[in-house]
């Protein structure tokens, strides 16, 4: 799924200064899964802006929808006869979100309130890690199913670098060298020799490095 992170409150106030009339939408996708743009924090973000504002003594009416997904436009079609009631609107989704919307709505106003960061996962309850950096052309097959162009602050595809020290990464000791893993994993099964094959430059024309893609699915399109 793709993890994001909530904005501190005072940038989101910033970003709405002026304005007193404001919807906030969340997203029941990944943001719902990783806790950041679902109902809850949609409702605890109005609450919040209301809040701060009564404090400082100003009146900011705010108002919440959460829809299925924001990365459709069939959902955000949802919001067509009121999206205009307001001054501004706050998106909780990912970085998508916020953009299919204004999109859709060119002459409505449209805040970001989290910080996309990455494809992960929940490691443990409430912490998530990155595991894909959407490269175009999946190669973990080759790595026992871990990723070193997501996981190797180097994407390295032949080795680990020589700062790799006690199984982490020499930016920091509290990020794990995957290579190390992907290294004792083959010393496990035996298969130290699959590192022997050596990886070809990778062609990084199917990753953001070729510009925006575009993901066609001909049995699709109408
Ligand atoms: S090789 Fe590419 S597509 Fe596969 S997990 Fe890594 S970054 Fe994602
Ligand atoms: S220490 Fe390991 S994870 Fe870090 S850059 Fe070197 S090979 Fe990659």
């Amino acid at each position: 799924m793709i993890v994001a992170d909530r904005k501190p409150l005072s940038e989101i106030q910033d970003m709405i200064k002026g304005r007193d009339n404001i919807l906030i939408i969340g997203c029941k996708g990944c943001v719902t899964v990783c806790n950041v743009g679902g109902l809850k924090e949609v409702r605890i973000l109005a609450s919040s802006l209301r809040i701060a504002a009564k404090k400082e003594g100003y009146s900011l009416k705010v108002d919440e929808k959460v829809l299925e997904r924001q990365c459709d436009p069939e959902y955000i079609e949802q919001v067509k006869s009121t999206i205009h009631d307001y001054d501004a609107v706050i998106s909780m989704a990912c970085g998508v979100g916020p953009q299919f919307l204004s999109e859709a709505y060119p002459d409505q106003k449209f805040f970001p309130a989290v910080n996309t960061t990455f494809f992960g996962g929940a490691v443990s309850h409430g912490i998530w890690e990155e595991r894909c950096a959407g490269c175009g052309t999946c190669v973990i097959h080759y790595f026992d199913g871990m990723c070193p162009v997501a996981r190797c602050s180097k994407s390295l595809l032949n080795g680990p670098c020589g700062g790799s020290n006690k199984g982490k990464c020499e930016i920091s000791k509290d990020v794990n060298c995957i290579w190390d893993m992907i290294v004792k994993k083959k010393i496990e099964q035996d298969r130290l020799n699959d590192l022997l094959n050596f990886m070809p430059a990778k062609d990084w024309r199917t990753a953001r490095d070729g510009g925006p893609r575009t993901s066609r699915r001909e049995e699709l399109i109408q």
